[in-house]
């Protein structure tokens, strides 16, 4: 059966990420028709938005998307592309699985933690005043009539928003995916003890959507004392399930503990459309290098192709970039122990040895 999948090279170092991407893709044995579609400054420049409504239409009509990473200007121009995309196409869980393959260097063995991260609210909702803006004088007066505290008149203002139902159907995504792929816990990270009524709703609310799941075990953990564990004995979780803004570092934090951002995969999921991204960004100092890892975009098909229910071909390219990593031969600068080792090679080097494992010996 072919697929049709929408295709969005990203920039920076997206466009060299994904093109290896597909290369595997195409030699693991599944037939592809992408559907090619650009966002971002490109897009910025060439239709006036960064994010296109064909775009968006593309990914609509397909339902399912490969995307490499895409740069947000810091401070100025448009607000991130990526948080638009996720909000747009309400793809409200961002699921991250982290697991150690065999090779890898780290001091952490068998790790396989899953990070179920909230996609659509919290600091990220995109509510913000600036300082000095008239709507932000109104709030401070608005906080100081309404609860007596006193915000600084000079103060920009983000809002953390944590709504019930979306808590509810991410915690519900994470004990869903727990009872469909055999998980024995669930444990969710916030900051209740500080956070009374935002983090507290989201605890409230995960303790009331375990309940319907007595075969998984529930647990919780402030997000400061997440980060220790996570370092110190992190084979006592399994899958993690966060708030947006903690599932933003906690990820890069989980992707530290495998061998970092170039094994770390990612996916965008909605109700009926899912989006498969890596969790790394677009590091834009090495674009056009040839010399950053595309496994974590690789990795990020794997899950597609699950996704998509082709499970042999799945196991099959997983199983040649574990064995590509084990070898520790065409591996990029990040995976070997000494960053600066000569030794190391290129992104397309890479494409290249895991189509070698996929073809059949001879
Ligand atoms: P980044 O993840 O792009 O890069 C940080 C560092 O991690 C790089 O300098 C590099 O040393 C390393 N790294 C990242 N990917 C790697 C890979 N595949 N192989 C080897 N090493 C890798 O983070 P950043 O520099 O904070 O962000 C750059 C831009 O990307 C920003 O504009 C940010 O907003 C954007 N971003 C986009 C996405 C997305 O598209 N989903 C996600 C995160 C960040």
């Amino acid at each position: 059966m072919q697929h049709r999948v929408t295709f969005i090279p990203g920039d920076g170092i997206g466009p060299e990420v994904a093109k290896a991407t597909q290369r595997v893709l195409e030699t693991a044995g599944v037939q592809f028709q992408w559907d090619n579609v650009i966002i971002g400054s490109q897009a910025q420049d060439m239709f006036g938005t960064p994010l296109p409504e064909s775009a968006l239409q593309s990914i609509k009509r397909n339902k399912v998307a490969l995307k490499g990473p895409v740069t947000t200007p810091i401070g100025s121009g448009f607000r991130s592309v990526n948080v638009a995309l996720r909000q747009k196409l309400d793809l409200y869980a961002c699921l991250r699985p982290y697991k150690t393959y065999h090779g890898v260097h780290t001091p952490y063995k068998d790790i396989d933690i899953v990070v179920v991260r909230e996609n659509t609210e919290d600091l990220y909702s995109g509510i913000e005043f600036a300082k000095d803006g008239p709507e932000t004088l109104k709030l401070v007066d608005f906080v100081l009539e309404t609860t007596g505290e006193e915000i600084k008149r000079d103060s920009a203002v983000s809002l953390k928003v944590i709504s019930q139902t979306a808590s509810r159907r991410i915690v519900k995504f994470a004990f869903d995916y727990a009872r469909q792929n055999g998980r024995k816990k669930v444990t969710a990270v916030h900051k209740a003890n500080i956070l009374k009524f935002s983090d507290g709703l989201f605890l409230d609310t995960a303790r009331q959507v375990a309940k319907g799941y007595p075969e998984i075990e529930f647990t919780d953990i402030v997000v400061d004392a997440a980060c220790m564990q996570l370092v110190r004995r992190p084979k006592q979780f399994d899958v993690l399930v966060l708030p947006n803004f903690y599932g933003d570092f906690i990820s890069d934090l989980c992707a530290g503990l495998v061998g970092g951002l170039g094994l770390a995969p990612g996916a965008n999921i909605g109700d009926d459309i899912a989006v498969f991204e890596p969790t790394h960004g677009s590091a834009p100092k090495y674009t056009g290098q040839n010399k950053v890892n595309p496994m974590a975009m690789m990795l990020s098909g794997v899950m597609m192709l699950r996704y998509l229910g082709e499970r042999d071909s799945a196991d099959k390219l997983e199983r040649a970039i574990a064995e590509v990593i084990a070898e520790g031969k065409d591996i990029t600068y990040d995976l070997k122990l000494d960053p600066e080792d000569s030794t190391a090679v290129g992104t397309s080097q890479v494409a290249d040895a895991v189509i070698q494992k996929l073809k059949p010996k001879s």
